[in-house]
């Protein structure tokens, strides 16, 4: 097979280029990857979906043996649709130093540059192992990782730690907090809304389960867990959206709202849900049945993102530094794929290029320079990896 050679700044053309966002499949990228890799003769394994549509790669650079770092990536992007954009956002155009397209800093770059890398890292005659692993669905609830882990622990030597690459301008990062979404459907019996003593209102159940979030809300703004890490110090919630109902005159039979709680380490989400479901079974439903025995409450989790803990001086973390010559650690505000790493039992920190604020924004970009630093910082992590 051919032995492929890309530039940082080809390989981010090449990966842009590839519409995958959340809702399609990846597979044409993951097709792409494969081939390049395996032309190296780098071993992959895939792990699909159970669609078939989407898969995740990873790829083992040096000896299959523990000990290894795992520089792990999500390939989808989130949806361009609506957005203003300056130029097609699958095709990389440079103005001002800087690379436009969508996925530019969340995250292709990253596995763009460890992909460009790649030919170097065996030239290296590595002593650890490097493996890049690359996600589908993260945009969606880090829906896909799961399978990749499972297949890591299953099948490879441990890995020592992992990197994720989303976008912290280099910095490294060592927590942030989870992300649990849910979907709680009620269901009643309608009515005249004359006749309310003959139906049971899914809305005024809604309503009490709202207000019972609420009240766990505002337990934790009063002080119940904090976490002086965040800001805010403790766990928050929203709920996004609520429906139902038809109409003035009739008792609702349906309603639905969607939840979602952001946890601080130390909380516990579990918890949360299990208080929620209890309230709901024991206080909310039994009144309902009451008035119709066919009533239901359900709750369907939509996206499960666990918070990244902080661990001092885990190998994660004293790798980064040495190799970004930092001796900061910082907490960011959104989800990653880390936090289901380290639950796995991986040390973990995030690290990688571009600003998350340009992430899920129309003429998204990475800077040229963000490009260059996190080259220089994966071509460190080669030589130490070379050194063992
Ligand atoms: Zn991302």
């Amino acid at each position: 097979m051919a032995q492929e050679r890309f530039s940082p700044r080809q390989m981010i053309e090449r990966l842009i280029a590839f519409d995958t966002t959340s809702a399609k499949s990846n597979l044409a990228l993951i097709d792409f990857a494969e081939d390049y890799l395996m032309g190296h003769g780098v071993q992959c394994r895939r792990t699909a979906d159970s669609s078939g549509k989407k898969a995740n790669l990873l790829a083992t650079l040096g000896p299959r043996i523990a000990g290894g770092v795992v520089l792990s990536g999500h390939t989808d992007v989130v949806p361009v649709d609506g957005q203003p954009w300056t130029s097609d956002p699958f095709t990389v155009v440079e103005r001002d130093r800087r690379l436009y397209g969508r996925g530019t800093s969340d995250m292709k770059s990253f596995l763009a540059i460890a992909l460009a890398l790649v030919p170097e890292a065996l030239a290296a005659n590595l002593k650890a192992p490097i493996h890049i692993a690359m996600s589908y669905d993260e945009e969606v609830g880090c829906l896909g990782v799961g399978n990749l882990i499972a297949d890591v622990k299953a099948n490879l030597p441990m890995p020592r730690m992992v990197v994720i690459g989303e976008p912290t301008s280099m910095k490294l990062v060592t927590a942030h907090k989870g992300v649990s979404g849910f979907e709680t459907r009620i269901t009643g019996r309608e009515a005249h809304s004359s006749q309310p003593q003959n139906a049971a209102s899914a809305i005024m159940a809604a309503a009490e389960l709202v207000a019972f979030i609420a009240g766990m809300a505002e337990e934790r703004r009063g002080g119940l867990h904090q976490n002086e890490r965040f800001e805010p110090p403790y766990t928050t919630f929203n709920i996004g959206t609520i429906e139902g109902g038809s109409a003035l005159n009739i008792v609702p039979r349906h309603a639905a709202f969607k939840w979602e709680f952001r946890l601080v380490p130390g909380d516990d989400g579990e918890a949360i849900l299990a208080n929620f479901k209890r309230f709901a079974e024991d206080e909310v439903l039994p009144r309902l049945r009451a008035q119709a025995p066919e009533a239901e409450i359900t709750t369907e989790v939509l996206a499960q993102v666990p918070p990244l803990r902080p661990e001092s001086d885990s190998p994660a973390e004293v790798l980064v530094r040495l190799l970004t010559g930092t001796n900061r650690s910082e907490t960011v505000a959104y989800g990653t794929e880390g936090g289901l790493f380290q639950e796995a039992g991986f040390s973990t920190v995030v690290c990688g290029p571009g600003s998350i604020d340009q992430a899920h924004r129309p003429d998204e970009f990475i800077e040229l320079a963000q490009v260059e630093a996190c080259t220089g910082f994966l071509r460190k992590l080669i030589e130490w990896a070379a050194k063992g």
